[in-house]
């Protein structure tokens, strides 16, 4: 079903939201307040408008609120960027995502009524660092304060064993909720088929569990 977006500010983040949506066949409006940025993307959008997006007015008449979801991508301006969800939360639009610059911004958008606050610098941070950790973790995905999923490969500790030797609930906490086998996912992973190095467990759990199996299971010596 197509459906229409809008996005708030072209900067990288915003930019490579409406190339990603425009590739996939999405309707999208793309607002900014600089003139060269709308230059930048108007044969990539399907409407690209120069606007203040702190002005009620230009985005009623821009017809927002006829838009599905609206993404908010001003960083640097914290105060636009509140007052710009604000205007978007008054007009009763359906979903508003925001970017968050830091935690106080992200608390207070939480605040205004923003359905989605992303934090993308500090998201891929965490993913990375724990990549960083051990090449073995692939992923690292961040469900709440103090729950994730990591996706590991079947290390050096693992391969050989079945999930039953391994016992990582008991052990860690953890479960397993999946295993990717190449395309494949499985997911109702038999207790005992013996994992092989291709092997990659999608695992979840609380932070605090997460990082004892990671350390215990994942990083190798
Ligand atoms: P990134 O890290 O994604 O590159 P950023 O967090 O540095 O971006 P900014 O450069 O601060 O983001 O802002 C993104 C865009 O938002 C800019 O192109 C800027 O012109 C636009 N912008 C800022 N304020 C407004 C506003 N009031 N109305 C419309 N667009 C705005």
């Amino acid at each position: 079903m197509k459906r229409d977006y809008a996005v708030i500010g072209l900067g990288r983040f915003g930019g490579s939201i409406c190339r990603e949506l425009s590739m996939e066949g999405m309707e999208v409006l793309v607002i900014d307040n600089d003139e060269d940025k709308i230059n930048e993307y108007k044969n990539i959008a399907s409407h690209a408008v120069i606007a203040d997006a702190t002005d009620e007015a230009s985005l009623k008449e821009l017809g927002i609120k006829n838009i599905d979801h609206v993404i908010v991508a001003i960083g640097d301006n914290i105060q636009a960027s509140i007052l710009t969800t604000v205007i978007l939360t008054d007009l009763g639009i359906k979903k508003i995502t925001v970017k968050a610059q830091n935690d106080y911004h992200e608390k207070i958008l939480n605040k205004i009524g923003a359905d989605n606050v992303v934090h993308p610098e500090r998201d891929m941070g965490k993913r990375i660092a724990h990549n960083i950790i051990s090449n073995n973790i692939l992923d690292y995905l961040e469900l709440s304060d103090d729950h994730s999923i990591v996706e590991v490969k079947a290390g050096e500790k693992m391969v050989g064993k079945t999930l039953i030797d391994l016992d990582i609930r008991a052990n860690y906490g953890c479960n397993v909720v999946a295993i990717k086998q190449g395309k494949d996912i499985n997911v109702s992973p038999a207790a005992e088929d013996v994992l092989v190095e291709e092997d990659v467990l999608i695992v979840i759990g609380s932070d605090k569990d997460i990082s004892r199996f990671e350390k215990n299971l994942v990083i190798e010596d």
